[in-house]
């Protein structure tokens, strides 16, 4: 058994029934599969058993990418490399399906690193990623609710969310000391189109920056003393940033967007 590195944040799935039903979310077959993080290949291996096309795997440790060259040879494609580090949108000419128990801190940075820089033509057809359960409950949140943010926001903006199910540390080995959950993405197909992502993320950034504040201040240092927007929007700036809904935070960016051009 090789021992694993807190700092990549290595907690193996070893619940068999757990990895079934994750590899079970949608039909594989002809897919043509990414797994970010296989780790030693437990997850691999229940994605194997549906018959996908081709598999791919992205792992940073030198040691497990030799490992599972080992374990799969020419059944699977290994690049030892850092996800965060590649460029997705080069990876293969066809969509493919995404598959990720990543470490925590690094799961929300790429599903927010993605979003950002969808192209016209997606290079994903659905994502299936694991994240800690308090993170994914802000990720599929609704306004007015404590957990709603820029993350809610950002991710709803081009993903349509469903959560799966809830994963037990006793799961996973190392235990890790929190609940994970799995959550599945599909991108939306009719968006809310602006010109460029950065501009929803800086209009979230700078809202939710006091939460519990009303959205005057965030509001005018965005658009000035201009009011008008605020009334064609229909926003009362004595509201918290958790009281607007998603489709105002894209009014928003939009105005914003107007503004400068
Ligand atoms: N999916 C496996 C392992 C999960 S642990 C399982 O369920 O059993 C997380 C894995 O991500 C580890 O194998 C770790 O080495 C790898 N990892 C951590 N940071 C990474 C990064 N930046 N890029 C690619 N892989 C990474």
């Amino acid at each position: 058994m090789m021992r694993a590195k807190k700092s990549l944040g290595q907690n193996f799935l070893i619940d068999k029934k757990i990895i079934t039903k994750i590899v079970s979310i949608l039909e594989l077959e002809n897919k043509n599969i990414l797994e970010i993080g296989p780790g030693t290949g437990n997850l691999t291996e229940g994605i194997l058993s549906r018959n996908p096309e081709k598999v791919l795997v992205i792992e940073k440790d030198d040691n497990l990418a030799l490992l599972l060259k080992k374990k799969f040879r020419d059944k699977i494609e290994v690049i030892n490399k850092d996800i965060l580090k590649i460029n997705e949108n080069l990876l293969s000419d066809k969509t493919l399906t995404v598959f990720g128990n990543l470490p925590y801190n690094i799961s929300t940075e790429i599903l927010c690193k993605w979003i950002l820089n969808l192209k016209e033509k997606i290079w994903f057809d659905s994502l299936i990623l694991m994240f800690q359960k308090e993170v994914a409950d802000r990720i599929i949140s609704s306004f007015n609710t404590k957990n709603y943010g820029r993350l809610t926001i950002l991710a709803n903006w081009r993903l349509d969310i469903k959560k799966i199910c809830d994963i037990s540390p006793l799961s996973f080995q190392p235990q890790p000391k929190i609940e994970s959950s799995v959550l599945f993405f599909k991108p939306k197909k009719n968006f809310f189109s602006l010109k460029n992502s950065k501009n929803l993320e800086k209009i979230t950034r700078i809202f939710f920056m006091h939460r519990r504040k009303m959205i005057k201040k965030p509001y005018f240092q965005l658009f000035n003393e201009n009011i008008s927007i605020a009334s064609k929007i229909g926003i009362d700036l004595n509201s918290r940033p958790q009281n607007l809904d998603f489709e105002t935070y894209f009014e928003l960016t939009k105005e914003y967007e107007n503004l400068r051009s």
